[in-house]
């Protein structure tokens, strides 16, 4: 088995790589949660992050890639192993097509495909994080997914650079390929987009983040929403049945009804908070623990299982 520093000398050979040890990874989240990794690495040099990995599994080091931390739960003890992160953010224009680094923030993206008179992208606006957990976990919103814009992506898979159309990646609603392969890495995306009017997607861009804001304070230390929402025609006919029309919105049941009808709403357990207007969102007030924080989306989960006999899926995904 091999040691911390042998894997952080092996790391500290390749040119372009920042490495550190023991960096307490409640700076890379949003929730500001988490303990130590035993090491953390990121470069912008795709070569150097392939190195990065391929010195890892040489030397039996674990890894588990991040990128802005804005929807990940990571635990109280940290990561044993090798935490990286690519931090490339290029973004270019081929006619009407983007292309985008997976280090690239969505937020600029957008910005970028809007001041180019590209549409598309403008309803992403406001999500936190980077291009490239955006296509792992197809984020939406407002009724579109980064998926109906994906052309290509390109990945490594721990062998090759590979290229993947979009039928390839198996888009679902927040679902993808890649997170039924966690050990790829999706290193750069192209995008199809549309001419149209830069002024009226900035406005559509604008009038969505000013909504967004009003649900998620910029400084508040969250996840956005904690689970996925449900789809409708996969419900027991039992529980469809009582859930009103009004309810279902393209197709889905959001969590938050559920979790509000078991009185989620307020739910508090040391620094960590159910907010009082969203029961699907869940944040640390101030000295929360990811412990605090799992025990709370365990009871969740309990109490909508006992209640509806149906188990909510997280959405954040889990380091450590
Ligand atoms: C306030 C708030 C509001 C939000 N609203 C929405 C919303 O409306 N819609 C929505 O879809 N999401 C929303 N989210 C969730 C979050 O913004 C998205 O999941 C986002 O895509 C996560 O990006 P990230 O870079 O922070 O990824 P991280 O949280 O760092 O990582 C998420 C996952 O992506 C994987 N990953 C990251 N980079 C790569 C890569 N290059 N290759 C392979 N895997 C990678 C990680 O391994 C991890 O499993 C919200 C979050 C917050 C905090």
């Amino acid at each position: 088995m091999a040691t911390t520093e042998e894997a952080q000398s092996r790391l500290a050979g390749i040119p372009n790589l920042t490495v550190s040890t023991g960096t307490l990874l409640s700076r890379y989240t949003r929730f500001g949660i988490g303990g130590p990794a035993d090491l953390y690495a990121e470069t912008a040099d795709a070569e150097a992050f392939i190195a990065a990995l391929g010195a890892a599994h040489a030397g039996g080091v674990r890894v588990a890639v991040i990128g802005d931390g804005t929807n990940l739960i990571v635990s109280d003890a940290g990561f044993r192993g090798l935490v990286l992160r690519y931090r490339a953010g290029r973004l270019q224009t081929a006619g009407t097509c983007v292309m985008a680094d997976a280090g690239a923030g969505l937020q600029r993206l957008v910005d970028f495909a809007i001041d180019r008179g590209l549409k598309g992208l403008e309803t992403l606006a406001g999500i936190p994080g980077s291009v490239g957990a955006a296509v792992y976990g197809n984020a939406g919103a407002y009724g579109h997914s980064i998926s109906e814009r994906v052309a290509r992506v390109r990945v490594y898979d721990g062998a090759d650079i590979r290229l993947f159309t979009n039928d390839e990646c198996q888009f679902q609603y927040r679902e993808s390929i890649f997170k039924q392969h966690k050990e790829w890495i999706i290193f750069s995306t192209e995008l199809a987009l549309d001419a149209a009017d830069a002024a009226v997607l900035r406005r559509t861009a604008d009038d969505i983040v000013k909504i967004r804001n009003e649900k998620f304070p910029v400084t508040m230390r969250c996840a956005g929403s904690i689970f996925k929402n449900l789809l409708y025609k996969d419900l027991p006919a039992s529980v469809a049945a009582a859930v009103p029309a009004a309810v279902v919105r393209e197709g889905k049941v959001p969590s938050a009804y559920f979790l509000e009808q078991v009185g989620a709403k307020g739910i508090e357990s040391g620094g960590i908070r159910v907010a009082s207007y969203h029961a699907n969102l869940i944040y640390n007030a101030g000295g929360g623990t990811a412990a605090e924080l799992c025990a709370v989306i365990r009871d969740l989960k309990q109490r909508v299982v006992d209640r509806f006999g149906i188990e909510l899926e997280e959405e954040v995904q889990y380091v450590g």
